[in-house]
């Protein structure tokens, strides 16, 4: 009777195991009930029947006990997991606290200072893999990264969240550099590699790094070892990510306004620690296929008026390419100073995978077509 009245997919975890029980207490009263009712009445010809019945009760009262224990067991697994959990969850927070003093023990003001406002000289978009906070492998400080993190950084050209943040990064805080930062073991691209379904919307979040998957599978899948496939792969999303950014009309808008915006791929290699600076192309607005390329008009007439100014003070004005240029030896000088090569010739970073990408997507007719 139970068995009938439980749903097909019924399966003893805790909170079930809670609405089985009082469905059993319930069903013990209601019997419980009738019987003493029933011998009350004296009833000769339902006599027998509620003998059963009463039995019926017993063998009930008997699971009810027993599945009572089997729920203060599984109760007291809970609270002894929770309890862990929360030691595991109280442990940020007395980081926290170290974090503060020792920030204070270093300058007293720090705070302070943090708190007068941010002028960040990067946006990253990186992956939200704990392994690979932007932060701390680059060595900087709060307030000098402006950071966008999502499952296997991926640009979504509709993504409304990573669009604000763009916006707010290139619009208010007038950040030249953007970075696309992907890394190797990435679970999401590993995923995307794989047919196995990982749930409806995750599913759809990473169609967008299948689509680069099914475009580079001859690049892809050269390389023997899986953990090299998905390294692969997650160079050809970040520069996948690195055009889908040029394609952007906060960006081409902001290059017309005459504030070019530099985009910037980069692999964090989990196992070394070290970040590669990936050659995705020459890449700048210009370049752009027509098909993409947008043309704002008050933009134009803010560049033309910013020309005729730059013609007027310096009779030579810079073309966007150029300033990309200028920009671009400015943050390599910048980068080369922090690059731990320059600390330790003897730890060069891993370059096989990479250098091999960047050789086979020279040679690669797509790359070339696309890039036209
Ligand atoms: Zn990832």
């Amino acid at each position: 009777m139970i068995l009938t009245i439980l749903p097909p997919n019924f399966s003893f975890d805790l909170s079930q195991l809670k609405l089985f029980r009082y469905f059993i207490l319930d069903y013990i009263k209601y019997y419980i009930k009738k019987y003493l009712l029933i011998q009350q009445q004296h009833n000769n010809t339902s006599e027998k029947q509620e003998f059963i019945s009463s039995d019926l009760t017993y063998e009930f009262y008997k699971l009810h006990l027993h599945i009572q224990k089997i729920y203060i067991i599984m109760q007291n697994q809970v609270v002894q997991k929770g309890i862990s959990e929360i030691q595991k969850y109280s442990k940020a927070l007395l980081g926290n606290k170290n974090y503060v003093s020792k920030k204070l023990a270093q300058d007293p003001d720090y705070f302070s200072k943090l708190a007068k406002g941010q002028s960040p000289k990067y946006l990253l978009i990186g992956c939200s893999d704990s392994r690979a906070p932007p932060n701390e492998l680059t060595e900087t400080d709060p307030g000098e990264i402006f950071i966008h993190r999502n499952i296997a950084n991926v640009v979504n050209m509709t993504d409304l969240n990573l669009n604000c943040v763009v916006q707010y990064a290139v619009e208010h805080l007038k950040v030249h550099n953007i970075i696309i930062m992907g890394h190797t073991f990435c679970g999401g691209v590993k995923a995307a590699m794989n047919q196995d379904s990982v749930g409806g919307l995750l599913d759809l979040w990473l169609n967008n790094i299948k689509h680069v998957y099914e475009k580079n599978q001859h690049l892809v899948n050269q390389f023997q070892d899986e953990n090299d496939r998905v390294a692969c792969l997650s160079c050809l999303n970040v520069r996948e990510q690195v055009l889908n950014m040029w394609k952007n009309p906060i960006v081409q808008k902001s290059w017309q306004n005459g504030h070019p915006v530099m985009i910037h791929g980069w692999l964090f290699r989990v196992e070394t620690g070290f970040i590669e600076e990936l050659q995705i192309d020459e890449s700048i607005p210009e370049n752009l296929s027509n098909v993409f390329r947008l043309q704002f008009k008050n933009a134009q007439q803010a560049t033309q008026s910013q020309n005729q100014d730059d013609k007027d003070e310096k009779n030579v004005p810079p073309s966007n390419s150029e300033k990309y240029q200028q920009m671009q030896n400015k943050l390599e000088n910048e980068f080369r100073k922090l690059s731990p090569d320059s600390q330790d010739s003897n730890q060069e970073p891993q370059k096989d995978v990479v250098s091999q990408i960047s050789g086979l997507l020279q040679d690669d007719p797509n790359f070339k077509q696309e890039n036209k």
